[in-house]
């Protein structure tokens, strides 16, 4: 189920990250020494085709070939099997970041694995916990805290100067790790650009050489995930006109803007709404946030989006997007 390496593997420093799965097998742990015994700990490939932090992770560790590390690692890499395939997930997998302890998923191969992890890692009381994503919209760089503590806060504020706040999904690695370290989820933009992984290296360098997190003031805008926009399954849809629900490509360049009260938000030829919006507890709250205007879908109050795509394989297997709205913490 999982390989657990005390050095770094035979070949990892050359592989591409669809090489991995031929290289390693299956999920893999490593724990390299560093003079600080307390390790940093950063997860990458959760999602297959999110390279940016194995990349980033790569060039970290090439530059530390001649020298000890300033503080030990423990780096775990995920999803090597959809990695291959430059997917999220295979469709016999379920989602790599919603099966951590606290997950609503009942037990299977992916909630066992995440166990044993968590378990090798609450021992090792971690320094902190970094998760690394990409979107497949565009979006900014944001960290994402589930805890509004000073040390959370700080890892999240050292990347980016907006913070996102969520407690939904459940089942993240990010809220699991939170119990017992500060966790941060860094949301990189799109994969594959040569100028993030060069900034997310010298983020996990900062981190890797800090001897402590401190509360910095910091002038970083936060906001709060308050609902997640999902498509059932069985409504068809796309960016044209032939389908029962036609989304707008151009919501892509809208996100962390607001959008305004009674804006166009999608079209559709149904008589209902061909969205599921559930806030923080899971409720149904559809009817808060949109109304049917003849064939026009308009919000009726104003939201943040992130993470809006357009993309279908995105879309079916997370969501369409999140609606945040902005939070002060003095
Ligand atoms: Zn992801």
């Amino acid at each position: 189920m999982l390989n657990i390496y005390d050095s770094i593997p035979d070949g990892l420093l050359q592989a591409e990250a669809t090489e991995l799965y031929a290289l390693l097998g299956k999920p893999t742990l490593i724990h390299l020494s560093g003079e600080n015994p307390q390790p940093l700990f950063i997860c990458t490939l959760l999602h297959g085709n999110e390279t940016t932090s194995f990349y980033a992770i790569r060039q970290l560790l090439n530059q530390y070939k001649e020298k000890n590390l300033p503080r030990s690692l423990s780096i775990f890499i995920g999803n090597v099997e959809a990695a291959a395939s430059n997917v999220r997930r295979l469709d016999h997998q379920i989602d790599f970041n919603r099966t951590w302890p606290g997950t609503q998923h009942s037990s299977c191969a992916e909630t066992d694995l995440m166990n044993t992890v968590t378990d090798i890692m609450r021992k090792r009381k971690p320094f902190a916990s970094i998760d690394v994503h990409n979107n497949t919209g565009k979006n900014p760089y944001y960290g994402c805290v589930n805890l509004l503590n000073p040390h959370c806060l700080q890892l999240a504020s050292s990347f980016s100067d907006i913070t996102v706040y969520f407690t939904n999904p459940k089942g993240t690695q990010s809220s699991c790790f939170s119990d017992f370290c500060p966790a941060v989820v860094l949301e990189c933009g799109q994969s594959g650009e040569p100028a993030t992984i060069d900034f997310v290296a010298r983020y996990l360098d900062t981190i890797l050489n800090m001897t402590s997190l401190q509360a910095t003031g910091s002038d970083s805008r936060l906001y709060h995930t308050i609902a997640i926009v999902k498509v059932p399954d069985i409504i068809d849809f796309g960016t044209d006109d032939s389908t029962e629900l036609t989304l707008d490509s151009d919501l892509e360049s809208q996100n962390f803007t607001r959008l305004k009260t009674d804006s166009l938000f999608a079209r559709t030829r149904l008589d209902t709404l061909p969205f599921v919006i559930n806030n923080e507890s899971n409720e149904n709250v559809t009817d808060e946030f949109f109304y049917l205007d003849g064939g026009d879908i308009r919000l009726r109050r104003d939201v943040i989006l992130s993470m809006y795509t357009t993309r279908a394989e995105a879309i079916r297997q997370d969501c369409l997007c999140y609606f945040m709205e902005q939070i002060n913490i003095a």
